[in-house]
């Protein structure tokens, strides 16, 4: 596998380098990783931003926090664990739910095909989804809540940070405290 490909692994978490800049996690508790550097797991991250009437949700997590392993699968029920986690990863309502805007997502990107291909790499490896919306009336955004908690009981915190024409901010979202507001 070359770097180009790495480099395509990872486009999503550089979509969004003015939030990036800030520095999403701490120091403490990062391990190394053949492919992507450094990730913690039981932790995940979020950016959403929204203009005019489009909103764009992306989450990067360690695939340890999904499923019962960290590499790509090599064995078929290694397979099966991970189509589920990506079956659910797919039902957006599953993911987030927002309050207000009527937003409905419009496309869906990730990167499970890669991670289903790669099934020689010992490498622990970070799942990337993005999330495509369109709002009717993105003015009356309200809150977001993030239901991944329910589903995934490896991830523990998510480090979110947003940036709408109303608000912008950044907090870590957990079981106990999934949601922000979109608002004033
Ligand atoms: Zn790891």
């Amino acid at each position: 596998m070359g770097i180009k490909h790495l480099q395509h692994l990872l486009k999503p978490c550089l979509a969004l380098p003015l939030l990036l800049s800030g520095g999403l996690s701490s120091a403490g508790g990062h391990h190394d990783h053949q492919q992507h550097g450094a990730h913690v797991h039981g932790s995940a991250e979020l950016q959403l931003v929204q203009e005019a009437q489009r909103l764009q949700l992306s989450l990067r997590s360690p695939l340890a926090n999904l499923v019962s392993f960290a590499h790509p699968p090599q064995s078929d029920a290694e397979r099966a664990e991970l189509a589920a986690a990506e079956a659910t990863l797919k039902q957006p309502q599953q993911v987030f739910n927002l309050r207000g805007g009527q937003c409905q997502v419009t496309a869906i990107e990730d990167n499970f095909k890669q991670l289903f291909s790669e099934a020689n790499s010992e490498g622990h490896w970070d799942i990337n989804v993005s999330y495509q919306l369109q709002c009717a009336q993105p003015e009356r955004l309200q809150t977001v809540t993030i239901e991944l908690f329910k589903q995934f009981s490896g991830i523990e915190k998510i480090n979110s940070q947003w940036l709408s024409e109303q608000a912008q901010g950044a907090a870590t979202l957990t079981a106990e405290q999934p949601l922000f507001e979109l608002k004033d």
